[in-house]
């Protein structure tokens, strides 16, 4: 597999929730080391503080409209983490998953064509449920592993980037974690956080800190030198149906 530009293989890294904070500590080491960034938009939630009682980043303001599309003039995406981030059943799929696509459509101006599933994987089977009717063409999972060219858009999968693993796996931060998988199987990883900070990370199992996404980073540019392609996940996509004769 040749991705686009001729690289062997493809980094991206994702934000759930998108918020403002990201503007401070995330943005500066994206644009010294050239990546590009991605944000999972709860559709009821643009530039208002967060609502999710119970949640880590409850109370955080999130980026608003304008800074989003900021972002986007400068290469990062966005994807639509549903409208208010509960969990998903066949009984809330059209309003969560369905509806918030045309609300988070109107509230940015902008087409969105990739859903993040909230919370966890018991989330994912309504999702790919109405997927397709609801005009998406790709689903990010929290399901751990590197995606490849054969991957189906409808079940991508991310590698958490986070400074530690709940018990009973304690695991401490690998800043090569499946980079060499996804080399020697030219391979995508998509790694996800949500909102990195200096020295501390707001949830351990939830981010690293801006630390440990400088490490990530400097890692997928030394191993992956000429051969990475630093991409939007969006545009991976974009790539992948167009080259693969892909129907969606
Ligand atoms: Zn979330």
């Amino acid at each position: 597999m040749v991705w686009k530009h001729g690289k062997r293989w493809v980094y991206s890294v994702t934000y759930d929730e998108g918020c403002a904070a990201l503007l401070d500590y995330a943005v500066p080491i994206h644009r010294r080391f050239g990546v590009p960034g991605h944000v999972a938009l709860v559709a009821s939630q643009i530039g208002v503080p967060r609502n999710c009682p119970g949640s880590s980043y409850d109370g955080m303001m999130i980026l608003s409209k304008g800074e989003i599309r900021g972002l986007c003039a400068e290469g990062w995406g966005v994807s639509n983490h549903s409208m208010t981030h509960v969990a998903l059943t066949m009984e809330n799929a059209e309003e969560e998953i369905v509806r918030s696509r045309a609300v988070l459509e109107d509230a940015l101006e902008m087409p969105v064509r990739m859903f993040c599933v909230p919370g966890n994987n018991d989330s994912y089977p309504p999702v790919r449920a109405v997927a397709e009717r609801a005009g998406y063409t790709s689903i990010m999972t929290i399901y751990d592993d590197v995606n490849t060219a054969e991957t189906d858009l409808l079940r991508l999968c991310r590698v958490p980037l986070h400074a530690e693993y709940p018990p009973p796996f304690y695991s401490a931060f690998d800043p090569y974690k499946r980079l060499h998988q996804a080399m020697d199987r030219g391979g995508w990883v998509i790694d996800y956080c949500h909102c990195p900070m200096p020295d501390r990370p707001i949830h351990p199992w939830k981010d690293c800190t801006t630390q440990q996404l400088t490490e990530r980073f400097e890692r997928v540019l030394r191993v992956g030198g000429d051969e990475v392609w630093l991409a939007e996940p969006n545009e991976v996509v974009e790539y992948l149906l167009a080259e693969g004769g892909r129907d969606r």
